[in-house]
């Protein structure tokens, strides 16, 4: 029986696949670095053939795997979300390197649309606001800056899309220009109540409607890859930006349920059902998923630093030898002494938006050293979620339990004092791959081995440990006071 889920997960650092069998069990992954162009200060291009080459390399690792390709029932695509790639649709060749979601080129023009008055429009209409972060401005830079495309346009050849619209189009050997909903919601192009991209949107950014893919379902028969790619006409049944893919691994399917991820930064989304989400806390507005046609929202606060200041305690002070050293150092201590840091390192995303605000440690004497850091980096995670449940709660949607994953959440210290500080209690799945999970998830009912995405979360998602709130509310206050002041600091 062919009931094999094929996963590529384009990350921004890695490309991977990872072969499933139905049950969720992980049969194998294969996994290829990605090269990161830094042209320019707060500049970030990737090669978006070598993610291609990458992807298909891994593919192609995996299949023999499942005993050929005809053994595989279907394919999901999850991946890093908001990445432009501009190719030709005569040649299938990209136009320019791809510009990468954490590239800030484009502050200037998203200062000029603020500035005409834009944004509160575009926030109702998109649920985005006017941050670089988004595609449609990367769209427009290219079109003004790098003459391929704009003669491409010229000539109706051009092609936008995101990784995953870009992967799809080469796996189908050129046949299909198509994008999910998930990924169609982060470009600024699309609003939430749309169908398709909308014609007001990209002309306000300047954007060619007809070079945009056609906006999908996440899950169905989205697309086939072509025999002359992978030996045989396989289903692409499951499409999901990767923190939406995340969101549906930890089967935050029902309105309320709320995963965070901790990686380099930290992603929370939490499901709002069928209402379309209107911050006014400034978190943002994003379609978690379109199934048979019907939408399902998100409202979603993203933590720029998390994991990346381990690495910085690792690697700049050279605190630990290894990111997981942090939590024995936490623990043989009853508390930071009053250390406190603030980890705005490449300044404050949710719910601040600072963008130039710059990292502090408050507290320091000479009691501290290597484990008052390590502690007060580790409790930094707490305060900074903390922040965003108030701004989730002002915005209507308070966390009854927060679902956690990503590489940091393997750090037990650091998942109990969540539970702790947030006072909820925290889950966190045995299998942490939650990312790719989701997009397998979506593939499996897409080639109908499941009839919907609550029983493949049944079959699919392993064990889950849970840490409960122990903590006092004396301590709490006292946490979050010494995090205030330090915050007013920066
Ligand atoms: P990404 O997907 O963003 O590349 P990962 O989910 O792989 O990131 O998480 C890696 C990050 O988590 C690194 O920044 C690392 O410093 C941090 N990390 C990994 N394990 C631990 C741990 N046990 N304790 C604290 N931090 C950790």
């Amino acid at each position: 029986m062919s009931d094999y889920i094929l996963v590529l997960d384009e990350g921004t650092t890695s490309t991977r696949a990872m072969l499933f069998a139905s049950d969720g069990v992980l049969i194998d992954s294969a996994q290829e670095e990605l090269t990161q162009h830094y042209p320019q200060a707060g500049w970030v291009e990737h090669d978006a053939g070598e993610i291609w080459e990458k992807t298909l390399k891994c593919a192609l690792a995996l299949i023999p795997k499942a005993g050929g390709a005809a053994m595989i029932a279907g394919i999901g695509i999850t991946n890093q979300r908001e990445t432009v790639v501009a190719w030709d649709k005569e040649t299938g060749e990209p136009l320019t390197r791809a510009i990468v979601w954490q590239d800030r080129r484009t502050a200037p023009f998203c200062a000029e649309l603020r500035a005409g008055g834009h944004e509160e429009a575009v926030q109702r209409r998109t649920g985005l606001l006017l941050d670089p972060y988004f595609s449609g401005t990367k769209m427009r830079w290219m079109l003004d800056n790098v003459p391929e495309v704009r003669a491409a346009a010229d000539a109706g050849t051009l092609a936008f899309g995101t990784v995953e619209s870009w992967l799809v189009y080469k796996l189908t050997a050129g046949k299909s220009h198509i994008t999910d909903a998930s990924n169609a919601s982060r470009t600024l192009l699309m609003g939430l109540a749309d169908d398709g991209f909308d014609e007001g949107l990209c002309e306000l950014l300047g954007v060619p409607i007809s070079a945009l893919p056609q906006v999908v379902d996440m899950s169905g028969s989205l697309a086939e890859t072509d025999r002359s790619v992978l030996d045989a006409a396989i289903p692409i049944a499951g499409l999901a930006g990767d923190q939406q893919s995340a969101t549906i691994g930890q089967a935050c399917l029902a309105p309320g349920e709320t995963k965070a991820t901790y990686g380099t930064g930290a992603f929370v989304l939490t499901n709002q059902g069928e209402n379309i989400p209107l911050s006014t806390n400034r978190m943002l507005g994003t379609v978690l998923m379109q199934l048979d046609g019907k939408r399902t929202y998100a409202i979603e606060g993203s933590v720029f630093v998390a994991g990346s200041l381990v690495q910085w305690l690792r690697d700049s002070l050279g605190i630990v030898e290894v990111a997981s050293e942090t939590e024995k150092l936490a623990r043989s201590i009853p508390d930071s002494g009053g250390v406190t840091i603030v980890p705005a390192l490449s300044g404050l995303g949710a719910p601040h938006w600072r963008a130039d605000a710059r990292g502090v440690i408050t507290g320091l004497s000479f009691a501290s050293g290597k484990p008052q850091l390590a502690r007060a980096a580790l409790e930094a995670m707490a305060h900074q979620t903390y922040d965003l449940a108030d701004a989730f709660a002002a915005d209507g949607a308070p966390w009854q339990t927060l679902r956690i994953d990503g590489g940091m959440a393997g750090n037990d210290w650091m998942a109990q004092d969540l539970a702790d500080m947030l006072d909820v209690t925290v889950e966190r799945p045995s299998f942490i791959e939650t990312t790719a999970l989701g997009a397998a998830m979506l593939a499996a009912v897409g080639v109908g081995l499941y009839p919907d995405l609550a029983s493949a979360a049944a079959k699919m998602r392993g064990e889950l440990t849970s840490f409960e709130p122990s903590m006092s509310e004396d301590v709490r206050e006292e946490r979050l006071a010494r995090w205030r002041k330090a915050l007013e600091a920066v």
